[in-house]
């Protein structure tokens, strides 16, 4: 069977359960060249989006199979969100 990566930060599910037991845990993150924290999340993730989880993030379906493995929504092309997002993105929400 092959070993399961993080698909945020692709270390191993192995590598990561091992750090926690250490109470060292590897962080789910990315550093850049500077060693400065590009993204980090606050869980690993190791299956892909379900549609209802893309849908909430205002992904139009035909365009999910792009976004499986989305790691923050401002990835999502505005093209590929729906109207709703790609509209008025000042709106205040609760407006009725
Ligand atoms: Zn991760």
């Amino acid at each position: 069977m092959p070993e399961r990566l993080c698909l945020q930060c692709n270390e191993s599910e192995d590598a990561i359960r091992e750090s926690q037991r250490r109470r060292d845990p590897i962080y789910c993150g990315a550093v850049d060249y500077f060693g400065e924290v590009e993204w980090d999340l606050p869980l690993h993730r190791f299956r892909d989006r379900s549609d209802r989880e893309l849908a909430s993030l205002h992904i139009l379906p035909e365009h999910f199979k792009e976004y499986r493995r989305l790691l923050s929504p401002w990835e999502i092309n505005d093209a590929h969100r729906d109207a709703e997002w790609a509209g008025d993105k000042t709106r205040a929400s609760g407006d009725a």
